[in-house]
């Protein structure tokens, strides 16, 4: 493997607070800024991070806090961005990510979340398991 191939890595550690969904947002943003992005694809990037965020604070931790681990990795011209929860976990993937699906009791969440990430980024993989956690795992190529 060249020097130019190896993978650039960003992990840190965020407390599930819905203040630090903005902090982890520009966090990959900066990070992101490496690979010459267009403001398109910045802003598809952040509107990812930020839902894939406020679901590890609202849903995998109820709330209640806990650590969202985040790290994003560079390779080329690709951006791999993994949020994860050790929360609740989700039972039945599939369901969740369909759009309009929404566990949320107030009627107040519109179940869009994954279908943004998915519309906004390349690629979506979502690993969970009820009592374990989420980790959520999005790809995109920046045409630089
Ligand atoms: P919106 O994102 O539009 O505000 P939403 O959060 O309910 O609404 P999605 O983000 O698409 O919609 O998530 C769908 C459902 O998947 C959620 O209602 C929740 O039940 C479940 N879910 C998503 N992320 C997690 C997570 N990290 N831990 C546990 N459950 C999750
Ligand atoms: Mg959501």
């Amino acid at each position: 493997m060249s020097e130019q191939n190896k993978p650039e890595v960003l992990k840190m550690e965020l407390e599930a607070l819905s203040k630090n969904e903005e902090f982890a947002r520009v966090a990959v943003v900066v990070f992101m800024a490496r690979l010459n992005p267009t403001l398109e694809e910045v802003d598809d990037v952040k509107t990812a991070v930020s839902e894939a965020v406020t679901n590890a604070v609202i849903h995998g931790y109820r709330g209640e806090g806990g650590i969202i681990y985040l790290e994003v990795a560079v390779i080329d011209q690709e951006i791999s961005i993994t949020i994860r929860d050790t929360g609740v976990g989700i039972p039945d993937v599939k369901q969740a990510m369909e759009p309009m699906y929404t566990t949320d009791p107030d009627g107040e969440r519109s179940g869009m979340g994954f279908s943004f990430m998915e519309a906004f980024m390349d690629q979506v993989e979502v690993l969970s398991a009820p009592g374990e956690g989420t980790a959520v795992t999005m790809k995109k190529k920046i045409s630089g």
